[in-house]
């Protein structure tokens, strides 16, 4: 091979991060035709309704360049959703922009209000893009960590006192994922009120990712929007999507709900970044929000009886399993099964076992962290769950 052939040509911002853990973890699932209980997304369809109206849409000629931060029915439904469940309302035009996913979403926010030397406070484990987007924004993280108890009932909970810490002079941001992948966890209200009171006192921003708000589980543990608490409305950029609540995880579309000037910096990046969003896909999830009530209903209930399924199955062959209260996602402690680190378990898992989960590791700044833990996601037709079953009855011994 020539050197220019072999030599990296990643920019030194981004080559830390390599190919994303759900990438890798898909690619292997494939390779060895494992059951995919790694990367999450549903192995179902979306609502009919919803892809009638995507497909209404492109057949109407909705194919040109949509508004830049959405088109007005989408906003419009966004802001209307938004007030049913705050019961405060937001201007559509001005507090709500339309991103291409969460993660543009994520980028946008990142992008529009960090400085170069800023620090961004993030919650350990954490979902892959949110360092990667810190370091190109040239923020620097700080972290706190989600600790498993050692009760596994209790799930995890961060040190109050390390939250403390991780604010510094320099903090101009914290970004929190509640409900939280990879735990589970849906952080409560008296968690919620220590973030908001650090951030109101140290003036800084949230952005909170709420991507699986609509997946909760538990009557006791509501989703909670941070920016809700006192004092935090006009410092949080919320962001949320489409594709968890509606099984659309390849639509990519998605939003950032904030004041005015807030949403003034999103905007600034997501201009830059994708200019607008898909067209058709925004009237389709414009119909979603405004008539998916059912849907999400359902859609719950379907989860629920699948996160037991799964936790069941789990417990039952050894794993020490950490309650799900949202997303769908389940943590496991695998060290029972004596089968090395993370890593070396979830690649045995898959290639030996046929089932493929994911490493959490990758999510935290000090690896040993998650070297005993696996995530599996449970948004999968019952038939995939019982086949994932079959094969798992073999570690057991
Ligand atoms: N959010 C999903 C997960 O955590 C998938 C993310 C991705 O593939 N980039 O598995």
């Amino acid at each position: 091979m020539s050197q220019a052939a072999s030599q990296s040509f990643v920019a030194s911002r981004l080559a830390a991060f390599g190919t994303t853990i759900f990438t890798e973890m898909t690619l292997l699932a494939q390779k060895h035709g494992a059951v995919n209980l790694a990367q999450g997304f549903p192995d179902f369809d979306g609502p009919e309704f919803v892809k009638d109206a995507a497909v209404r849409a492109i057949a109407a000629g909705e194919s040109q360049y949509a508004r830049m931060f959405g088109i007005p029915a989408l906003n419009r439904a966004i802001a209307d959703a938004w007030s049913r469940r705050t019961g405060e309302s937001i201007d559509p035009d001005t507090q709500v922009t339309v991103t291409s996913g969460c993660t543009e979403a994520i980028a946008a926010a990142l992008l529009g209000l960090i400085n170069p030397g800023d620090e961004v406070v993030l919650f350990e484990p954490y979902y892959d893009s949110y360092r990667a987007c810190v370091e190109m924004a040239g923020g620097v993280a700080r972290f706190v960590t989600l600790v498993p108890a050692g009760d596994p009932d209790a799930g995890f909970a961060f040190d109050p006192e390390q939250l403390r810490r991780a604010f510094t002079p320099r903090t101009r941001a914290l970004l929190l994922n509640s409900p939280h992948n990879p735990t589970g966890k849906v952080f409560t209200r008296p968690e919620l009120a220590m973030i908001a009171e650090l951030c109101v006192r140290r003036g800084a921003i949230a952005i909170t990712d709420e991507v699986y708000e609509r997946l909760t589980f538990e009557l006791a543990r509501p989703h909670i929007s941070l920016g809700t608490l006192p004092g935090m409305a006009e410092r949080t950029v919320t962001l949320s999507s489409l594709g968890k609540t509606f099984s659309l995880t390849g639509w990519k579309v998605g939003w950032a709900v904030a004041t005015p000037a807030l949403s003034k910096a999103v905007r600034a990046a997501h201009q830059f970044l994708t200019f607008a969003t898909c067209t058709p896909m925004q009237h389709a999830a414009a119909a979603a929000i405004m008539h998916g009530e059912e849907y999400v209903q359902q859609l719950v209930e379907q989860y629920r009886s699948s996160r037991d399924f799964l936790s069941g199955v789990l417990r039952g062959i050894g794993f020490k399993v950490y309650p799900c209260e949202g997303t769908y996602f389940i943590m496991a402690d695998h060290a029972a099964f004596g089968m090395g680190d993370d890593v070396s378990f979830c690649r045995r898992l898959t290639a030996e076992v046929g089932v493929a989960a994911i490493p959490p590791s990758v999510f935290y700044d000090n690896p040993d962290n998650g070297r005993r833990l696996a995530r599996f996601a449970f948004c999968k037709r019952r038939e995939t769950l019982e086949k994932a079953a079959e094969r798992l009855a073999n570690l057991r011994g």
